[in-house]
């Protein structure tokens, strides 16, 4: 059987862990922390980023640093994954769901502005599969309206936004937050790991405090305070210098995995009818707009038979396909809070969306038998 995914290992993972551990500094905040962070912000032209221990921990930063108050209103996509939602209903706020675009699973930039209402405090947008959503339209509306705007960029490293002057800008770096993942099934991965990137210049000082459990420890080791103590909010965000190691080493060899997606992702756009050949379903729409990292290769079928019909098809020829999320407006936890309006295109991309298997080792003739 061909597995939906499998984590990529560069070689040299182990190296750099065991020089990390040889500097007998391992909690976090090291050497390799400062590598990552370093080579992530002169790469993409992030202002600051900080390495988490996870995408979630990176959103729930978010959600500290918007400072919510009870009442306050988060603009958030149905289809998503649960920790975009979450991280922002733990510190109080409401959540109004908002529906995807019909030719992509991104959120539906002309559904946001009819749910903004006074108590909106921010819009989070998914990029999904690692394509960027409307950000012109959607910065528009967040600065009409006086919003913030955090990225979910987990999928979405080292995808780019092209804007209306043709500016190409990485995602993470538009909203005035953003979160990415490393967990293992992302493009660039060191088991469970995340970052939040900075963009906004007011939230950097108050960040680096949250991220180190509510204490300036950050200023006591740059020397600009004598002791550290207890100043804000905040929690253990911050990864050890193993997984920091790690991480180091996958991104390092960042071109070559992205070449070697990109030639998978261009193979079954090719191959794809032929591959399914017999079942009716679209494939992945790409916006003028966007850039394609190669995160994810998707399909959407007519309807869910037709989708179950596929996912078995590709079982007997020993292929995993796998199915996405469940609409969170209609989820057990928050379905009974939502409003009642049908959103019909998350409820389509949930009943209807199918994943391939995409992953570096992944060998495409396989997927056809001769
Ligand atoms: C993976 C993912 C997350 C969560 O990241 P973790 O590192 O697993 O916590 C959040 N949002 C989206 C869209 C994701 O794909």
């Amino acid at each position: 059987m061909i597995p939906f995914n499998k984590p990529y290992l560069t070689g040299k993972e182990l190296e750099y862990i065991r020089d990390a551990v040889a500097t007998g500094h391992i909690s976090g905040n090291g050497k390799y922390t400062r590598i990552c962070q370093n080579f992530i912000e002169s790469k993409w032209s992030f202002k600051k980023v900080l390495l988490t221990t996870s995408g979630t921990d990176a959103l729930e930063m978010c959600a500290l640093l918007i400072n919510l108050k009870p009442g306050d209103e988060i603009i958030v996509p149905s289809f998503t994954f649960v920790s975009t939602a979450l991280a922002f209903c733990r510190e109080g706020a409401k959540l109004v769901f908002a529906d995807s675009r019909p030719d992509h699973p991104g959120i539906d930039e002309n559904d946001i502005v009819k749910l903004v209402t006074k108590r909106t405090k921010a819009i989070v947008v998914v990029h999904y599969a690692g394509v960027a959503c409307d950000m012109d339209r959607i910065m528009e509306i967040a600065n009409h309206f006086n919003l913030y705007v955090i990225e979910d960029a987990a999928q979405a490293i080292d995808s780019y936004f092209v804007d209306k002057k043709n500016n190409k800008k990485p995602l993470g770096t538009i909203g005035h937050l953003s979160a990415f993942s490393f967990h293992e099934t992302k493009n660039i991965q060191c088991g469970e790991g995340g970052m939040l990137a900075i963009n906004s210049e007011q939230f950097i000082k108050r960040a680096e405090v949250i991220w180190e459990k509510g204490t300036n420890r950050s200023d006591f080791f740059r020397g600009v305070v004598s002791k550290y103590n207890w100043i804000d909010t905040g929690s253990s965000f911050l990864p050890s210098e193993i997984t920091a190691a790690f991480l180091w080493a996958q991104l390092e060899a960042l071109s070559e995995i992205q070449r070697r997606r990109r030639e998978i992702w261009t193979w079954y756009d090719k191959n794809i009818d032929a591959l399914l050949r017999g079942f009716h379903f679209h494939r992945p729409y790409i916006p003028n707009f966007a850039t394609n990292n190669s995160h994810m290769y998707y399909v959407v079928c007519e309807n869910s038979n037709e989708r179950e019909r596929m996912i078995s098809y590709l079982k007997s020829n020993g292929i995993m396909a796998v199915t996405h999320y469940l609409p969170l407006h209609m989820s057990p936890f928050y379905g009974k809070l939502h409003d009642g309006r049908a959103l019909a295109e998350a409820e389509k991309y949930s009943d209807c969306l199918l994943r391939l298997p995409l992953y570096y080792e992944l060998c495409e003739e396989n997927l056809i038998k001769h």
